[in-house]
């Protein structure tokens, strides 16, 4: 058999994905031998594959901070809309801001909640472990809740900046 693209020289090896002769020269182009068409495709899977990664990182990093703002938010936009209506019904304006620091506290607690996970340790053979498991976890979220925004916060950003940066590099 003799080269594809020079054919009076004789194939030294065959494209490892097409199979065509290769020359000597043509085969030490690529590791592995590979014609110059395919070790195109190859690197263009490549850089899709490596575009797709990139891209799951990020939406990731982008859903743990997101999702606790959507959902504290949720939970904050109901607790005001409680109060509203206690407000409006009682005439006694002065828990509204009771209600108030109820839903801050318990937007920041969603982040306080996914950053005290190390205290998850449910047994299923022990409700009260889960109990107090479940109770530690709550109060972790309530002391932790705004510090774990900002970390998440910090995180996030980094995670942006690192995808930023990373094809300069
Ligand atoms: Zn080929
Ligand atoms: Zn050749």
């Amino acid at each position: 058999m003799n080269c594809y693209f020079h054919t009076d020289q004789v194939a030294v090896a065959t494209c490892q994905d097409c199979g065509i002769g290769l020359c000597k020269e043509c085969a030490s182009k690529y590791t592995p031998a590979l014609c110059s068409e395919c070790a195109g495709k190859r690197e263009r899977a490549a850089q899709k594959d490596y575009e797709k990664a990139k891209q799951e990182h990020l939406q990731s990093a982008k859903d743990a901070f997101l999702k606790p703002i959507i959902f504290g938010s949720v939970v904050a936009g109901i607790v005001i809309v409680l109060g509203l209506v206690t407000c409006i019904i009682t005439g006694e304006w002065s828990i509204f801001t009771t209600m108030l620091s109820i839903a801050v506290t318990a937007f920041f607690m969603r982040f306080g909640w996914n950053l005290s996970s190390f205290a998850a340790f449910s047994d299923n053979s022990n409700v009260m472990v889960g109990i107090i498991s479940i109770v530690l976890r709550i109060a972790l979220s309530f002391i932790l809740g705004i510090p774990a925004f900002f970390w998440t916060l910090y995180k996030y950003r980094k995670e942006v900046e690192w995808n930023k940066n990373i094809d300069k590099m």
